[in-house]
């Protein structure tokens, strides 16, 4: 580690001009005893073809490479400038001017704080006006600059707390940009410690360098406590990922081949990523490696201008390719976009090139350097999540290259369709695959997680992935079977083979384009009984893409999510108004309002809500609510405001006890009579085992439930939700949840109550046939879910679906359920 001793820092200096301030740096290196008198000359030399000059107000004047060998030992000395001296063409002064004597590259480190500092013009500002040489000298050596994972590092922020990552892929790059944006938003510091690393949490590559897993336990500070809870709550959100997946962004599970070809001359396993079966044959996608040279550089600013103009070519590219796969594929597909461009402007990347561009450096090989050592950091990091979010750098990287090279964005398209075969594809090249010329992919390497992946199964194309480099060695032309959902390609295959797996695709296609056809028509099964099929929906733009899909209405309008990613609470008219949209959107169909389910993993950042031990069990859903008037009463009265245009009925989350039903409809009626608004019907979540259990005095008094099959669940089998280790077990087809169901069922018709189910399991077909053989109403399902809910159903009868929910409640496991089919 460098030192910089007292003497070595020259207070309140105030050179005439840019050279004079040069030669005092350099005399302090000199009577240090660091070098002679004369190197003082190729720091001249250097400055006059590379300004040194590192931004905010620093510079790094440094000798040349031909001057190595004069350096005695290798030190740093500070020269503070309060009231600046100019330093480059522009007329920027520095103030801080930090001379540099190295022979090899223990200055990086020095470098690596400088960067870290000058993120923070507040900082530099302080160290350019004190009057204590050791706040420069903890800055630029001490511990509280920025670690890397590779040097343990303590926090030294006094406010701490610990957390556990709920993410179910882990920190990947789009909370770790958002995180990044609220540190920024709330302005100090933050870190983030986890297995002896520190990261700037302002840094969204310092902290995807931490390679936090789902579930990881790490430890959070700041340097204000106010600051220290409003992040707490936003990572406990989620950081804008949605914590209740919806299906296509979680990987799917390996499943047994539901038909395998007879005779094949190879079988290669890879991780299913995006279910489906194609026949074809393969073609190999081979990248050309970006030839980046070092050329000397005469010009630093001008290298610094192709940058900045590079990354502004970049940003605009992504922000059009966001805008495209958000119009097709939807806003969920597309914010990996948003995170890319995200990635682009990541201060210490850019710092880092900018240092090297001027240590001669020209900016491709510069920028190709940084990043390189980014993703490299990244692969080496246990998690295959986390890995896999090299591909997103990857990605990012050859953009901004390709626009350094003049390169035009490759085309990944072919004459006649085929089955790719790549070492890994990056998610921009997934994004923009041609349909009609790939038929699915297969790539060596790669996560199940990975935005390639979730692109994949958003686009439909049937994908393995982490097949190994073996298939890298199979020659372009070779016939094969790819089947996405258990993970396999056959090569190969006998005739008799391909023609009944084109024959089974072209069923499943047609099975898909007949649910989809028959979307609109209602779900009733071959003995003509009708299950409702309605659609969870988030926002108001979602109602109409509900009721496209064939939804017959919203069984579940998630309000907490007009209160997520935004830092203030929506006034009354606010929600009134997306109330409102929504209930006319669906003309006179039922809209399911559920007041703010916060708490658990739901969080809202600028609440400022207590830390819980155990948030699932906490002040959560109804309970938060009757703590918060000040959120409840104004969420009631929108409710009942855009109550007059629509169908619309009232929902509670969390209800445990019969007397928090009547607390909560004892304040909506309050609010309806003061607005003299309509009665509508109000109904609990049935997700807490005591609801199901009381179920028989709950229908006495409610107009309807719906039950939250997730939390039921984990509350049920006690397994929190998240937890990734339990997350195969989290069942919501175990006999036990089932027959929490049944318990609610029966009460509820011999009360004559309507049952629907919003939870996850009413979104899965055997959950489907389930559910409604144990005699529930209504099947609320995530949008695209909807076509093959109602198909399913179509298939059976009920006298079927009851005979099956039966045995199913016989049970004693998930697995012997799920084997009754
Ligand atoms: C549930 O718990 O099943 C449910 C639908 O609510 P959420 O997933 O929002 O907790
Ligand atoms: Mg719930």
């Amino acid at each position: 580690m460098i030192r910089l001793p007292a003497h070595l820092v020259r207070l309140a200096a105030t050179p005439r001009d840019k050279d004079e301030a040069i030669a005092q740096v350099a005399q302090l290196l000199v009577d240090a005893g660091n070098v002679p008198p004369d190197y003082v000359q190729g720091m001249l030399r250097r400055e006059h073809t590379a300004n040194t000059y590192l931004g905010n107000g620093v510079a790094i004047p440094h000798g040349v490479p031909e001057d190595k060998d004069l350096i005695r030992e290798t030190g740093i000395a500070v020269l503070q400038v309060p009231q600046g001296v100019s330093w480059t063409e522009a007329g920027e002064a520095a103030r801080l001017i930090v001379g540099i004597a190295a022979r090899s590259d223990e200055h990086l480190e020095v470098l690596r704080r400088l960067t870290r500092v000058l993120a923070d013009p507040a900082q530099v500002d302080e160290l350019t006006r004190t009057a204590d040489p050791a706040r420069i000298i903890e800055a630029l050596t001490g511990e509280r600059a920025a670690a890397t994972p590779a040097a343990p590092a303590v926090s030294t922020l006094p406010y701490r707390t610990e957390l556990r990552l709920p993410n179910p892929a882990g920190m990947h790059a789009r909370p770790a940009t958002q995180l990044a944006q609220l540190v920024k938003a709330h302005g100090g510091r933050v870190q983030l410690s986890y297995g002896g690393a520190l990261a700037d949490a302002s840094s969204m590559m310092s902290v995807l360098q931490l390679g936090l897993p789902a579930g990881a336990t790490f430890e959070l500070s700041a340097d204000d406590p106010a600051t220290l809870q409003a992040l707490r709550d936003a990572v406990a959100a989620g950081l804008g990922d949605d914590l209740s997946a919806p299906a296509s962004a979680q990987a799917p599970e390996r499943v047994a081949p539901a038909w395998e070809p007879q005779r094949v001359s190879a079988t290669i396993e890879g991780v299913p990523a995006s279910g489906g079966l194609v026949v074809g044959v393969t073609r190999q996608h081979r990248t050309e490696r970006l030839q980046v040279s070092d050329e000397g550089v005469s010009d630093p600013a001008l290298e610094a201008t192709r940058l900045d103009a590079a990354i502004a070519a970049a940003r605009q590219d992504l922000h059009d390719l966001a805008r495209e796969v958000g119009e097709s594929l939807g806003r969920e597909r597309a914010a990996i976009f948003e995170a890319h461009a995200a990635l682009l402007e990541d201060e210490a990347v850019i710092q880092d090139t900018v240092r090297r561009i001027l240590d001669g450096h020209s900016v491709a090989w510069a920028y190709q350097a940084v990043m390189n050592e980014r993703i490299a950091q990244l692969q080496r990091l246990d998690d295959p999540n986390l890995a896999a979010r090299a591909a997103d750098l990857g990605d990012v990287q050859g953009r901004v290259l390709r626009k350094l090279l003049g390169l035009p964005e490759p085309q990944l398209t072919s004459g006649q369709p085929v089955v790719l075969i790549a070492h890994d594809l990056t998610p921009s090249d997934t994004a923009t695959l041609d349909p009609g010329s790939v038929l699915g992919f297969c790539t060596a390497v790669g996560g199940p997680t990975s935005h390639t992946a979730i692109i994949a199964r958003g686009l439909g194309l049937p994908a393995i992935v982490a097949a190994g480099e073996g298939v890298l060695n199979i020659p372009d032309g070779t016939p094969c079977i790819l089947d996405g959902a258990s993970g396999r390609l056959y090569l190969e295959p006998s005739e008799a083979d391909r023609l009944e797996a084109a024959a089974r695709r072209e069923q499943a296609e047609r099975d898909q384009a007949a649910a989809r056809e028959a979307r609109h028509q209602p779900a009733t099964t071959r003995d003509g009984h009708r299950v409702e099929v309605a659609a969870n929906i988030n926002r108001a733009s979602d109602a109409a893409s509900a009721l496209e899909a064939g939804a017959e209405g919203v069984g579940l309008m998630r309000t907490e999510f007009l209160f997520l990613e935004r830092d203030s609470i929506p006034s009354e008219e606010e929600q009134e108004r997306e109330y409102r949209a929504m209930a006319e959107s669906l003309a006179g169909r039922p809209l399911i309002i559920r007041t703010l389910d916060i708490g658990g993993d739901k969080e809202v950042p600028y609440l400022g809500l207590a830390r819980e031990d155990n948030s699932f069990l906490g002040m959560r859903g109804i309970r938060l609510c009757f703590e918060r008037p000040d959120l409840f009463v104004p969420q009631l009265r929108a409710i009942y405001r855009a109550a007059r245009h629509g169908d619309v009925r009232i929902m509670f989350p969390m209800i445990s006890t019969l007397e928090d039903f009547r607390r909560a409809k004892g304040i909506a009626e309050a609010v309806r009579a003061e607005l003299g608004a309509p009665q509508v019907p109000l109904g609990i979540m049935v997700e807490v085992p005591s609801a199901a259990l009381l179920a028989e005095e709950f229908a006495r008094e409610v107009d309807f439930f719906s039950i939250g099959t997730n939390d039921l669940t984990q509350y049920t089998l006690a397994m929190d939700r998240l937890h990734p280790q339990l997350a195969r077990q989290t069942d919501a087809l175990h006999p036990a949840v089932l027959r929490m169901i049944d318990t609610t069922v029966r009460a509820a018709q011999r009360h004559g109550r309507w049952v629907g189910v919003c939870g996850g399991a009413a979104g899965e077909p055997l959950g489907a046939l389930l559910l409604s053989g144990l005699g529930v109403h209504e099947l609320s399902v995530s949008v695209p879910q909807v076509p093959a809910v109602k198909a399913a159903l179509r298939e059976h009868s009920m006298t079927e679906l009851r005979e099956l929910a039966a045995r199913a409640l016989t049970c004693a496991s998930a697995a012997e359920v799920r084997a009754l089919v």
